[in-house]
């Protein structure tokens, strides 16, 4: 079990390779981790996740009223909160703007086939949400239906999020929703994606079992 200080240094380290990586621009993104019923640690609006110190981090209530911190509550703070609302399992909420699967969503193409083997080893498919106004209440109305059922997802015109029972699961899951971009980006570019058969996705499905991987499958 980690402490306080030490999820809040893991936020910032977190924040940093999503901004090396190219996740997120300038201030964009929100991590949150659940601490304790609620209690959610946050990363601050308006402070770009890759020069974060953990004492910018504030904490906030299951309403979004902040508890403690000096900055702001993150802007998408109700659409972590619907995550967290929804799935009892989450504790680590990732949200960021990783531009090629966010191209996906603006050329109107799913990433929701189960066409890349590892990526339907971890989460099954990549479904999109309807569009939703950054920073908005909608934002969470948007999510939690899909969310029940998915640990990635994409927002319309907008970004990603991931959710996992702790920070590194989750932001593991937004690196590989851009990395399946690329791979598929790369795909089209080339000529058609091939399916997978039927036989293959079930040896997938079987060796998923066999490793004990959690978290849910999407399906479109
Ligand atoms: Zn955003």
């Amino acid at each position: 079990m980690m402490t306080e200080s030490e999820i809040r240094e893991l936020i910032c380290e977190v924040g940093r390779r999503m901004y090396a990586k190219n996740l997120v621009s300038a201030n964009d993104g929100n991590i949150t981790v659940r601490l304790e019923e609620n209690r959610y640690l946050c990363t601050p609006s308006g402070v770009s996740k890759g020069f974060m110190e953990p004492d910018h981090l504030v904490i906030a209530d299951g309403e979004g009223n902040k508890i403690s911190g000096d900055g702001k509550v993150t802007s998408e703070f109700f659409t972590h909160l619907a995550a967290y609302e929804e799935r009892p399992d989450v504790n680590a909420v990732v949200h960021a703007h990783p531009p090629k699967a966010v191209g996906f969503t603006l050329a109107g193409m799913s990433m929701a086939d189960w066409v890349l083997p590892e990526v339907v080893f971890v989460l099954g498919g990549i479904p999109t949400t309807e569009y939703a106004t950054p920073a908005s209440k909608e934002g969470g109305m948007v999510i939690r239906e899909l969310i029940r059922e998915c640990d990635a997802l994409l927002l319309d015109r907008h970004g990603a999020v991931t959710v996992g029972p702790d920070l590194m699961d989750a932001f593991f899951k937004m690196e590989k929703i851009e990395h399946a971009a690329e791979t598929l980006l790369t795909a089209h570019l080339l000529g058609n994606t091939r399916p997978l058969s039927k036989e293959e996705i079930d040896r997938i499905l079987i060796t998923r079992k066999g490793f004990g991987v959690k978290g849910k499958m999407y399906s479109s």
